[in-house]
Protein backbone atom coordinates (compact mmCIF):
# COMPACT_ATOMS: atom_id res chain seq x y z
CA UNK A 1 0.00 0.00 0.00
CA UNK A 2 1.24 3.79 -0.84
CA UNK A 3 0.66 6.54 1.34
CA UNK A 4 1.64 10.00 1.78
CA UNK A 5 3.34 11.09 5.12
CA UNK A 6 3.67 15.32 5.87
CA UNK A 7 6.19 16.13 7.74
CA UNK A 8 5.43 19.09 10.36
CA UNK A 9 7.73 22.22 9.95
CA UNK A 10 7.48 25.08 12.75
CA UNK A 11 4.21 23.65 13.84
CA UNK A 12 6.55 21.29 15.68
CA UNK A 13 7.19 24.43 17.89
CA UNK A 14 4.62 25.97 19.00
CA UNK A 15 4.05 24.63 22.45
CA UNK A 16 0.88 25.40 24.04
CA UNK A 17 -0.84 26.16 20.89
CA UNK A 18 -0.18 23.04 19.19
CA UNK A 19 -2.71 21.19 19.10
CA UNK A 20 -4.71 24.01 17.45
CA UNK A 21 -2.25 24.40 14.90
CA UNK A 22 -2.77 20.59 14.46
CA UNK A 23 -6.20 20.46 13.94
CA UNK A 24 -6.55 23.38 11.79
CA UNK A 25 -4.19 21.60 9.59
CA UNK A 26 -5.63 18.05 9.68
CA UNK A 27 -8.75 20.15 9.18
CA UNK A 28 -7.45 21.78 5.66
CA UNK A 29 -6.11 18.71 4.56
CA UNK A 30 -9.49 16.72 4.88
CA UNK A 31 -11.48 19.11 2.80
CA UNK A 32 -8.38 19.52 0.23
CA UNK A 33 -7.97 15.42 -0.37
CA UNK A 34 -12.05 15.13 -0.05
CA UNK A 35 -12.12 15.86 -4.15
CA UNK A 36 -9.44 13.24 -4.84
CA UNK A 37 -11.36 9.98 -3.03
CA UNK A 38 -11.19 8.56 0.16
CA UNK A 39 -8.21 9.12 2.77
CA UNK A 40 -8.28 8.46 6.29
CA UNK A 41 -5.82 11.25 7.84
CA UNK A 42 -4.43 11.39 11.32
CA UNK A 43 -1.56 12.50 12.56
CA UNK A 44 1.13 10.42 14.96
CA UNK A 45 4.54 11.70 16.00
CA UNK A 46 4.60 14.60 14.37
CA UNK A 47 4.04 13.20 11.24
CA UNK A 48 0.98 13.27 9.19
CA UNK A 49 -0.73 10.28 7.60
CA UNK A 50 -2.45 10.78 4.60
CA UNK A 51 -3.76 6.69 3.66
CA UNK A 52 -6.20 5.91 0.34
CA UNK A 53 -9.01 3.97 1.48
CA UNK A 54 -9.37 2.13 -1.57
CA UNK A 55 -8.63 1.61 -4.87
CA UNK A 56 -10.45 4.23 -5.97
CA UNK A 57 -8.83 7.20 -4.22
CA UNK A 58 -6.08 9.47 -6.74
CA UNK A 59 -3.27 9.70 -4.88
CA UNK A 60 -1.14 11.57 -7.35
CA UNK A 61 -3.69 14.52 -6.93
CA UNK A 62 -4.10 14.20 -3.25
CA UNK A 63 -0.25 14.40 -3.39
CA UNK A 64 -0.85 17.79 -5.43
CA UNK A 65 -3.02 18.80 -3.13
CA UNK A 66 -1.39 18.45 -0.05
CA UNK A 67 1.48 20.15 -1.42
CA UNK A 68 -0.63 23.35 -1.07
CA UNK A 69 -0.81 23.01 2.51
CA UNK A 70 0.74 25.18 4.91
CA UNK A 71 2.06 24.01 8.09
CA UNK A 72 3.94 21.36 5.93
CA UNK A 73 7.72 21.88 5.68
CA UNK A 74 7.64 18.58 3.70
CA UNK A 75 5.97 15.45 2.53
CA UNK A 76 6.89 12.33 0.55
CA UNK A 77 5.15 9.16 -0.66
CA UNK A 78 5.36 6.06 0.98
CA UNK A 79 5.10 2.51 0.91
CA UNK A 80 4.16 0.72 3.75
CA UNK A 81 5.30 -2.57 5.48
CA UNK A 82 5.64 -5.22 8.26
CA UNK A 83 7.65 -4.10 10.52
CA UNK A 84 10.83 -6.91 10.08
CA UNK A 85 13.47 -7.05 7.78
CA UNK A 86 12.41 -9.36 5.13
CA UNK A 87 9.39 -7.06 4.51
CA UNK A 88 11.36 -3.84 4.29
CA UNK A 89 14.16 -5.26 2.14
CA UNK A 90 11.37 -6.60 -0.72
CA UNK A 91 9.21 -3.65 0.04
CA UNK A 92 12.08 -1.24 -0.89
CA UNK A 93 13.02 -3.44 -3.75
CA UNK A 94 9.41 -3.56 -5.53
CA UNK A 95 8.49 0.42 -4.76
CA UNK A 96 11.86 1.66 -5.00
CA UNK A 97 13.98 -0.68 -7.77
CA UNK A 98 12.69 1.05 -10.80
CA UNK A 99 14.77 3.91 -9.64
CA UNK A 100 17.35 2.25 -8.27
CA UNK A 101 17.97 0.81 -11.46
CA UNK A 102 18.70 4.14 -13.52
CA UNK A 103 20.94 5.21 -10.85
CA UNK A 104 24.46 5.25 -10.54
CA UNK A 105 24.69 5.78 -6.41
CA UNK A 106 22.86 5.36 -3.31
CA UNK A 107 22.40 5.08 0.55
CA UNK A 108 20.30 3.33 2.96
CA UNK A 109 18.94 5.29 5.60
CA UNK A 110 17.27 4.23 8.79
CA UNK A 111 14.85 5.50 11.33
CA UNK A 112 13.45 4.03 14.61
CA UNK A 113 10.94 5.78 15.80
CA UNK A 114 10.07 2.11 17.36
CA UNK A 115 12.72 1.47 19.93
CA UNK A 116 11.42 -2.18 20.57
CA UNK A 117 12.36 -3.08 16.61
CA UNK A 118 15.10 -5.30 17.19
CA UNK A 119 17.72 -3.71 15.27
CA UNK A 120 19.43 -0.68 15.39
CA UNK A 121 19.05 2.24 12.65
CA UNK A 122 22.24 1.17 11.50
CA UNK A 123 22.51 -2.92 11.04
CA UNK A 124 19.19 -2.00 9.52
CA UNK A 125 20.35 0.52 7.20
CA UNK A 126 23.41 -2.15 6.30
CA UNK A 127 21.34 -4.95 5.97
CA UNK A 128 18.61 -3.31 3.64
CA UNK A 129 21.61 -1.66 1.21
CA UNK A 130 23.77 -5.41 1.12
CA UNK A 131 20.41 -6.78 -0.19
CA UNK A 132 19.75 -4.04 -2.44
CA UNK A 133 23.43 -3.91 -3.97
CA UNK A 134 23.00 -7.99 -4.85
CA UNK A 135 19.55 -6.75 -7.13
CA UNK A 136 21.64 -3.93 -8.88
CA UNK A 137 24.89 -4.87 -8.66
CA UNK A 138 26.11 -1.84 -11.08
CA UNK A 139 25.13 0.65 -7.81
CA UNK A 140 28.08 2.39 -5.58
CA UNK A 141 27.14 2.87 -2.01
CA UNK A 142 27.95 7.08 -1.52
CA UNK A 143 27.30 8.58 1.87
CA UNK A 144 27.76 11.93 0.59
CA UNK A 145 25.40 12.80 -2.64
CA UNK A 146 23.77 9.66 -3.13
CA UNK A 147 21.24 9.97 -5.92
CA UNK A 148 18.96 7.76 -4.42
CA UNK A 149 18.76 7.31 -0.40
CA UNK A 150 16.51 5.06 0.77
CA UNK A 151 14.13 5.76 3.45
CA UNK A 152 13.29 2.83 6.03
CA UNK A 153 11.03 4.18 8.92
CA UNK A 154 10.41 1.73 11.76
CA UNK A 155 7.03 4.02 13.36
CA UNK A 156 4.92 2.84 15.89
CA UNK A 157 2.45 1.59 13.36
CA UNK A 158 4.54 -0.27 10.95
CA UNK A 159 7.22 0.50 8.67
CA UNK A 160 7.31 2.73 5.47
CA UNK A 161 10.14 2.50 3.35
CA UNK A 162 10.79 5.87 0.77
CA UNK A 163 13.38 7.99 -1.14
CA UNK A 164 13.68 11.79 -0.51
CA UNK A 165 11.32 13.70 1.01
CA UNK A 166 10.29 16.99 -1.13
CA UNK A 167 10.13 20.64 -0.12
CA UNK A 168 5.62 20.96 1.42
CA UNK A 169 4.44 24.54 1.32
CA UNK A 170 5.95 25.48 5.01
CA UNK A 171 4.43 28.38 6.72
CA UNK A 172 1.87 28.11 9.48
CA UNK A 173 -1.52 26.97 9.07
CA UNK A 174 -4.53 28.79 7.33
CA UNK A 175 -6.61 30.09 9.76
CA UNK A 176 -4.35 30.66 12.53
CA UNK A 177 -2.89 34.06 12.02
CA UNK A 178 -6.00 36.05 11.79
CA UNK A 179 -7.54 37.43 8.49
CA UNK A 180 -5.81 40.24 6.59
CA UNK A 181 -6.95 42.80 3.96
CA UNK A 182 -4.64 42.47 0.96
CA UNK A 183 -5.13 45.44 -1.91
CA UNK A 184 -4.49 42.86 -5.30
CA UNK A 185 -4.13 44.28 -8.15
CA UNK A 186 -3.64 42.63 -11.37
CA UNK A 187 -0.01 42.99 -11.43
CA UNK A 188 2.78 40.05 -10.25
CA UNK A 189 3.62 41.59 -6.94
CA UNK A 190 0.34 41.44 -5.38
CA UNK A 191 -0.80 38.04 -5.34
CA UNK A 192 2.63 36.87 -3.77
CA UNK A 193 2.07 39.59 -1.25
CA UNK A 194 -1.33 38.04 -0.89
CA UNK A 195 0.25 34.58 -1.06
CA UNK A 196 3.02 35.00 1.96
CA UNK A 197 0.03 35.93 4.31
CA UNK A 198 -1.76 33.16 4.04
CA UNK A 199 1.69 31.14 4.79
CA UNK A 200 1.84 32.84 7.61
CA UNK A 201 -1.75 31.22 8.91
CA UNK A 202 -3.55 34.58 7.37
CA UNK A 203 -7.05 34.26 5.91
CA UNK A 204 -7.17 36.17 2.92
CA UNK A 205 -9.68 38.69 2.27
CA UNK A 206 -8.47 41.14 -0.92
CA UNK A 207 -9.74 43.99 -2.27
CA UNK A 208 -9.28 44.80 -5.80
CA UNK A 209 -10.37 48.69 -7.51
CA UNK A 210 -11.38 48.35 -10.82
CA UNK A 211 -12.59 51.85 -12.92
CA UNK A 212 -15.05 50.80 -15.47
CA UNK A 213 -15.61 52.04 -18.29
CA UNK A 214 -11.47 52.60 -18.41
CA UNK A 215 -10.94 48.75 -16.86
CA UNK A 216 -13.09 45.63 -18.47
CA UNK A 217 -14.69 43.11 -17.74
CA UNK A 218 -11.84 40.65 -18.90
CA UNK A 219 -9.68 42.29 -16.68
CA UNK A 220 -11.50 41.83 -14.00
CA UNK A 221 -12.51 37.89 -14.76
CA UNK A 222 -8.40 37.83 -14.87
CA UNK A 223 -7.97 39.24 -11.51
CA UNK A 224 -10.46 36.35 -10.13
CA UNK A 225 -8.21 33.64 -11.55
CA UNK A 226 -5.46 35.31 -9.63
CA UNK A 227 -7.61 35.08 -6.70
CA UNK A 228 -8.38 31.20 -7.80
CA UNK A 229 -4.54 30.65 -8.28
CA UNK A 230 -3.96 32.35 -4.19
CA UNK A 231 -6.92 30.25 -2.90
CA UNK A 232 -5.26 26.56 -4.30
CA UNK A 233 -2.57 27.55 -1.38
CA UNK A 234 -5.08 29.15 1.29
CA UNK A 235 -8.24 27.71 0.42
CA UNK A 236 -10.44 30.36 0.24
CA UNK A 237 -10.45 34.19 -0.44
CA UNK A 238 -13.24 36.90 -0.20
CA UNK A 239 -12.43 39.44 -3.22
CA UNK A 240 -14.24 42.70 -2.76
CA UNK A 241 -15.00 44.52 -6.23
CA UNK A 242 -14.65 47.69 -5.81
CA UNK A 243 -16.14 50.38 -7.85
CA UNK A 244 -13.40 53.52 -8.35
CA UNK A 245 -13.66 55.30 -11.02
CA UNK A 246 -15.80 58.52 -9.48
CA UNK A 247 -13.20 58.70 -6.57
CA UNK A 248 -10.31 58.68 -9.35
CA UNK A 249 -12.06 61.27 -11.87
CA UNK A 250 -12.55 63.46 -8.41
CA UNK A 251 -9.21 63.28 -7.42
CA UNK A 252 -8.47 63.95 -11.53
CA UNK A 253 -10.14 67.16 -11.74
CA UNK A 254 -9.45 68.76 -8.40
CA UNK A 255 -6.03 67.86 -7.80
CA UNK A 256 -2.78 69.23 -8.94
CA UNK A 257 -1.89 66.14 -11.29
CA UNK A 258 1.71 65.01 -9.77
CA UNK A 259 0.13 64.57 -6.90
CA UNK A 260 -2.36 62.15 -8.34
CA UNK A 261 -0.79 58.87 -7.76
CA UNK A 262 -0.61 59.32 -3.89
CA UNK A 263 -3.66 60.95 -3.25
CA UNK A 264 -5.21 57.97 -4.88
CA UNK A 265 -3.44 56.13 -2.98
CA UNK A 266 -4.24 57.16 -0.01
CA UNK A 267 -8.00 57.08 -0.90
CA UNK A 268 -7.37 52.95 -1.89
CA UNK A 269 -5.61 52.89 1.37
CA UNK A 270 -9.27 54.24 3.16
CA UNK A 271 -11.25 51.96 1.40
CA UNK A 272 -9.89 49.06 1.82
CA UNK A 273 -9.45 50.10 5.81
CA UNK A 274 -13.28 50.64 5.52
CA UNK A 275 -13.52 47.01 4.44
CA UNK A 276 -10.77 45.63 6.56
CA UNK A 277 -12.82 46.81 9.95
CA UNK A 278 -16.56 45.48 8.10
CA UNK A 279 -14.42 42.19 7.64
CA UNK A 280 -12.80 41.88 11.01
CA UNK A 281 -9.51 42.23 9.39
CA UNK A 282 -6.39 42.97 11.80
CA UNK A 283 -4.20 44.25 9.48
CA UNK A 284 -4.11 45.93 5.33
CA UNK A 285 -1.39 43.92 2.93
CA UNK A 286 0.37 45.34 -0.21
CA UNK A 287 2.60 44.12 -2.60
CA UNK A 288 4.91 46.72 -2.16
CA UNK A 289 8.38 47.04 -3.24
CA UNK A 290 10.83 50.21 -2.05
CA UNK A 291 11.61 52.27 -4.88
CA UNK A 292 9.36 50.07 -7.68
CA UNK A 293 7.67 52.77 -8.63
CA UNK A 294 7.31 56.51 -8.14
CA UNK A 295 4.47 55.88 -5.36
CA UNK A 296 6.97 53.42 -3.60
CA UNK A 297 9.72 55.85 -2.24
CA UNK A 298 9.64 55.96 1.41
CA UNK A 299 7.72 59.42 1.50
CA UNK A 300 4.88 58.59 -0.94
CA UNK A 301 4.57 55.21 1.59
CA UNK A 302 4.94 57.83 4.28
CA UNK A 303 1.84 59.55 3.09
CA UNK A 304 -0.41 56.77 2.20
CA UNK A 305 0.22 54.73 5.84
CA UNK A 306 -1.06 58.22 7.24
CA UNK A 307 -4.36 57.62 6.70
CA UNK A 308 -4.03 53.89 7.95
CA UNK A 309 -4.76 52.96 11.91
CA UNK A 310 -3.84 49.49 11.47
CA UNK A 311 -0.60 47.89 10.63
CA UNK A 312 0.18 47.81 7.09
CA UNK A 313 2.31 45.25 5.80
CA UNK A 314 4.59 44.66 2.71
CA UNK A 315 6.37 41.43 2.84
CA UNK A 316 7.72 42.08 -0.42
CA UNK A 317 9.16 45.80 0.39
CA UNK A 318 12.88 44.31 0.39
CA UNK A 319 12.53 41.78 -2.94
CA UNK A 320 13.31 42.83 -6.19
CA UNK A 321 11.30 42.07 -9.40
CA UNK A 322 13.65 38.84 -10.28
CA UNK A 323 12.64 37.48 -7.22
CA UNK A 324 9.52 38.31 -6.58
CA UNK A 325 9.11 36.68 -10.03
CA UNK A 326 10.24 33.78 -9.09
CA UNK A 327 7.67 33.54 -6.19
CA UNK A 328 5.05 34.12 -8.51
CA UNK A 329 5.82 31.34 -11.04
CA UNK A 330 6.34 28.59 -7.86
CA UNK A 331 2.80 29.47 -6.88
CA UNK A 332 1.49 29.56 -10.25
CA UNK A 333 0.19 33.01 -10.62
CA UNK A 334 2.67 34.65 -12.96
CA UNK A 335 1.40 33.41 -16.32
CA UNK A 336 -1.54 35.14 -15.47
CA UNK A 337 -0.14 38.39 -14.10
CA UNK A 338 1.55 38.96 -17.19
CA UNK A 339 -1.36 38.77 -19.44
CA UNK A 340 -2.16 42.40 -20.58
CA UNK A 341 -5.34 44.16 -19.20
CA UNK A 342 -5.73 47.65 -17.86
CA UNK A 343 -5.29 48.06 -14.04
CA UNK A 344 -7.33 50.83 -12.40
CA UNK A 345 -3.61 52.43 -11.66
CA UNK A 346 -2.63 53.10 -14.83
CA UNK A 347 -5.50 55.52 -15.97
CA UNK A 348 -5.32 58.98 -15.34
CA UNK A 349 -1.30 58.26 -14.09
CA UNK A 350 0.71 61.94 -14.29
CA UNK A 351 3.20 61.90 -16.82
CA UNK A 352 5.76 63.34 -13.82
CA UNK A 353 4.16 61.89 -11.09
CA UNK A 354 5.65 63.29 -7.31
CA UNK A 355 7.98 60.96 -6.15
CA UNK A 356 8.93 62.64 -2.87
CA UNK A 357 5.78 64.03 -1.64
CA UNK A 358 5.19 65.95 1.55
CA UNK A 359 2.55 65.27 4.02
CA UNK A 360 1.40 68.60 4.84
CA UNK A 361 1.14 69.22 0.86
CA UNK A 362 -0.27 66.16 -0.19
CA UNK A 363 -3.34 66.84 2.73
CA UNK A 364 -4.21 70.37 1.60
CA UNK A 365 -4.54 69.35 -1.81
CA UNK A 366 -6.62 66.07 -0.19
CA UNK A 367 -8.79 68.93 1.65
CA UNK A 368 -9.40 70.73 -2.48
CA UNK A 369 -11.26 67.21 -3.36
CA UNK A 370 -14.58 68.40 -2.62
CA UNK A 371 -16.37 65.07 -1.16
CA UNK A 372 -13.84 62.30 -1.74
CA UNK A 373 -15.14 60.92 1.42
CA UNK A 374 -18.15 60.15 0.44
CA UNK A 375 -17.71 59.22 -2.54
CA UNK A 376 -14.76 56.57 -0.73
CA UNK A 377 -17.64 55.40 1.12
CA UNK A 378 -19.63 54.97 -1.36
CA UNK A 379 -17.22 53.15 -3.20
CA UNK A 380 -17.09 50.59 -0.40
CA UNK A 381 -20.69 50.31 0.56
CA UNK A 382 -20.82 49.20 -3.22
CA UNK A 383 -18.43 46.63 -3.62
CA UNK A 384 -19.23 43.14 -4.39
CA UNK A 385 -17.97 39.93 -2.69
CA UNK A 386 -17.20 37.35 -4.64
CA UNK A 387 -15.49 34.33 -2.63
CA UNK A 388 -13.57 32.27 -4.35
CA UNK A 389 -12.50 28.48 -3.34
CA UNK A 390 -9.96 26.47 -4.26
CA UNK A 391 -11.85 24.03 -6.22
CA UNK A 392 -13.99 26.12 -8.42
CA UNK A 393 -13.88 25.39 -11.58
CA UNK A 394 -15.10 28.53 -13.10
CA UNK A 395 -11.97 30.22 -12.73
CA UNK A 396 -9.07 27.69 -13.18
CA UNK A 397 -8.32 28.79 -16.52
P1 LIG B 1 1.53 44.47 -8.48
O1 LIG B 1 2.24 45.14 -7.38
O2 LIG B 1 0.21 43.94 -8.10
O3 LIG B 1 2.35 43.51 -9.22
P2 LIG B 1 2.01 46.88 -9.73
O4 LIG B 1 3.39 46.78 -9.22
O5 LIG B 1 1.79 47.37 -11.09
O6 LIG B 1 1.24 45.55 -9.58
P3 LIG B 1 1.55 49.13 -8.17
O7 LIG B 1 0.92 50.16 -9.00
O8 LIG B 1 3.00 49.13 -7.92
O9 LIG B 1 1.15 47.75 -8.74
O10 LIG B 1 0.76 49.05 -6.82
C1 LIG B 1 1.35 48.66 -5.62
C2 LIG B 1 0.37 47.90 -4.77
O11 LIG B 1 -0.88 48.57 -4.66
C3 LIG B 1 0.01 46.57 -5.36
O12 LIG B 1 0.96 45.59 -5.02
C4 LIG B 1 -1.32 46.28 -4.73
O13 LIG B 1 -1.17 45.81 -3.40
C5 LIG B 1 -1.94 47.66 -4.69
N1 LIG B 1 -2.75 47.88 -5.88
C6 LIG B 1 -2.39 48.43 -7.05
N2 LIG B 1 -3.42 48.45 -7.91
C7 LIG B 1 -4.47 47.90 -7.29
C8 LIG B 1 -5.82 47.61 -7.64
N3 LIG B 1 -6.30 47.89 -8.85
N4 LIG B 1 -6.60 47.03 -6.72
C9 LIG B 1 -6.12 46.72 -5.51
N5 LIG B 1 -4.87 46.96 -5.13
C10 LIG B 1 -4.04 47.53 -5.99
MG1 LIG C 1 4.26 46.57 -7.71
Amino acid sequence: MEIILGKYGELALKGLNRNQFENSMIRTIRKRVERCGEFRVYTAQSTVYIEPLNEEADIDSAYDEVGRVFGLSALVRAAVCDKDLDSVCRTAEEYLGGRLDRAVSFKVNSKRADKKFPMTSMELSREVGAFLIEKHPHLKVEMSEPEVTVICEIRDSAAYVHADQEPGAGGIPTGTGGKAACMLSGGIDSPVAAWMMARRGCDLVCVHFQSPPYTGERALYKVERLAWRVSRWAGRVCLFEVPFTDCQISIRDNAPEDLFTVLMRRSMMRITQEIALKEECGAIVTGESLGQVASQTMSAIRCTDAVADMPVFRPLIGNDKIEISEYARKIDTFDVSIEPYEDCCTIFTPKHPRTQPALKAIEEAEQGVPGLHDLEKEAADNSVLKVIHFYDEDFAL
